[in-house]
């Protein structure tokens, strides 16, 4: 991970914006897809040659899909559009920092590059918890560049949370005792699932401070 490589290499034309910049809001616009469903806003692009071939956005819930993250959805959606499972020269840029399993599928996918915007303590594997981007064991190595945009990306995070805990306040003020979402899946044993895989409503499984969300 080069965290503080967020460096703004190259020679850009002036007053243009840099591509890492441009492609981030890209993948911010598909976090606002998985907002209006409902769904943890993260979002994902997948980056051929300058050019967006591949979108995704988090959707575990709606899809009952556990392995629905947004990275996921836009490597599928990039392989399909290129009629290859492998997808050597692309860059992904995602606005949480990829779990476990997002990173294992980037691997497999022979992407070049990994672009992430906020940081996840508890289940980032680009750095915070573990960086299988550095695992020398592994086969493959994606260049892992994290914290681009990262205030814009939590923010993001930041605002569904906070809405959503604004949302069944007022239902609980109602007396309705309806949180108007479906359970997420959750971790056993206790442990905290994945930030995609969160239910705001849901005390037990508080948003994580670490992203700037302080529970209630
Ligand atoms: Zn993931």
């Amino acid at each position: 991970m080069s965290r503080d490589d967020a460096s703004m290499p190259g020679a850009i034309p002036e007053g243009a914006e840099h591509p890492d910049l441009r492609f981030m809001r890209a993948a911010l616009e598909e976090a606002a897809r998985a907002h209006a469903a409902g769904e943890v806003p993260v979002g994902a692009v997948v980056v051929r040659d300058g050019e967006i071939v591949g979108r995704g956005w988090n959707r575990p819930i709606g899809s009952h899909d556990p392995s629905a993250h947004a990275e996921i959805g836009a490597l599928r959606d990039a392989a399909a559009r290129l009629g290859n499972y492998r997808l050597p020269g692309c860059e992904l840029y995602v606005t949480l920092e990829p779990c476990a399993m997002c990173a294992g599928a980037i691997q497999h996918a022979r992407i070049a590059r990994v672009v992430w915007g906020a940081a996840d303590p508890k289940t980032g594997a680009c750095g915070s918890v573990v960086d299988l981007f550095a695992e020398p064991r592994l086969n493959h190595h994606a260049r892992s560049i994290g914290g681009v945009m990262a205030a814009e990306c939590a923010g993001t995070l930041q605002a569904f949370f906070a809405e959503r805990r604004a949302l069944v306040r007022a239902r609980r003020g109602r007396g309705d005792g309806s949180d108007g979402t479906q359970r997420a899946a959750r971790g056993t044993g206790g442990s905290v699932a994945p930030i995609e895989q969160r239910d705001p409503s849901d005390p037990d499984d508080p948003p994580d401070p670490a992203i700037g969300i302080a529970p209630d």
